[in-house]
């Protein structure tokens, strides 16, 4: 029996419908661009499209890894579209964004991983709209040669997150195929690359982690250099996927929050429906601000 605790009342979500959700909607479909948002089912999509706020997902639409926590499809993905990094620039041109997150599927099928057309895409963004701050959400680039990483942070995003997902204990059966010292390490080497680049980086909650290993990946990732940190509530996707553990009290993410900025990030969001993209434009505004 794969019950689940029932969902609380403080995981609300906000019809979609609006005006401007329309408008995000139709730039996304005419430009035949994949997004996390609706195949990740994101509870804020409402909110955050209605806004223009929509995280692309570049690469196609399948995957070559299988994270249980994760709704993207697993299998053998297509050849890379050399003028998806234009369509997306055009999108973000259209949408008027001040702020845009872009991640992909991981493609361990590719040499690099993927990075090339990662570092395509952040300098057509760049060339189309340079106002626009860039944030980028990347796989871990585990079966990649030497200058992977490096060809992508030589693109000069603003920020680079590369979420660790889970506690260390809960790797093999949330984020098989990943290694958790890997990503961490990966995290580090942007940092070393780049020390002015801000490094992301957040996990979810709920999966059956406990307080003691939240603290423990909070400290990892300050070792790490990391500056900003997400934390939410995971969400089963589908019954297949894995389970929820439980529910995460609002009481409980105030306290990872408090918690976290004593710890000396630039910037903690924890709530039950913190993702890495949401809100993430007005939080990097606000930083640069003060
Ligand atoms: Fe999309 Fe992120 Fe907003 Fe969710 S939080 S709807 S994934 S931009
Ligand atoms: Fe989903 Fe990313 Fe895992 Fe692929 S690597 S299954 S897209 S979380």
């Amino acid at each position: 029996d794969n019950a689940q605790p029932k969902k609380p009342d403080w995981i609300r979500v906000k019809a979609p419908g609006s005006e401007g959700y329309r408008k995000t909607k139709a730039i996304m479909e005419e430009h035949r661009l994949v997004t996390v948002c609706q195949e990740a089912a994101c509870p804020n999509a409402g909110e955050c499209w209605s806004q223009g706020h929509a995280t692309m997902m570049i690469m196609g639409d399948i995957c070559t890894r299988g994270c249980t926590f994760c709704n993207v499809a697993t299998g053998r993905p297509d050849n890379l579209d050399v003028f998806e990094p234009g369509r997306v620039a055009d999108a973000v041109q259209k949408l008027g964004l001040n702020h845009v997150v872009i991640t992909s599927v991981d493609r361990d099928d590719l040499e690099d991983g993927g990075a090339a057309h990662f570092a395509q895409t952040i300098r057509a963004i760049r060339h189309r709209s340079p106002a626009t701050t860039i944030e980028i959400l990347t796989p871990d680039f585990l079966k990649c040669g030497p200058g992977a990483l490096e060809q992508i942070v030589a693109a000069g995003p603003d920020v680079f997150n590369h979420n660790l997902e889970t506690v260390p204990g809960l790797y093999p059966e949330v984020r098989p195929g990943a290694r958790y010292f890997h990503s961490l390490r990966l995290l580090q080497r942007v940092k070393e690359l780049d020390p002015s680049m801000f490094t992301k980086s957040g996990i979810m909650v709920g999966l059956g982690e406990d307080r003691q290993a939240v603290q423990q990946v909070m400290d990892d990732m300050r070792a790490a250099g990391v500056d900003f940190l997400t934390i939410g509530q995971y969400l089963q996707p589908t019954p297949k996927h894995h389970a929820v553990a439980r529910f995460v009290t609002p009481e409980e993410f105030a306290s990872y929050e408090k918690t976290a900025w004593g710890k000396g990030f630039l910037m903690v969001s924890a709530t039950p429906l913190t993702r890495s993209s949401y809100h993430a434009g007005d939080d990097f505004a606000r930083l640069r601000e003060n």
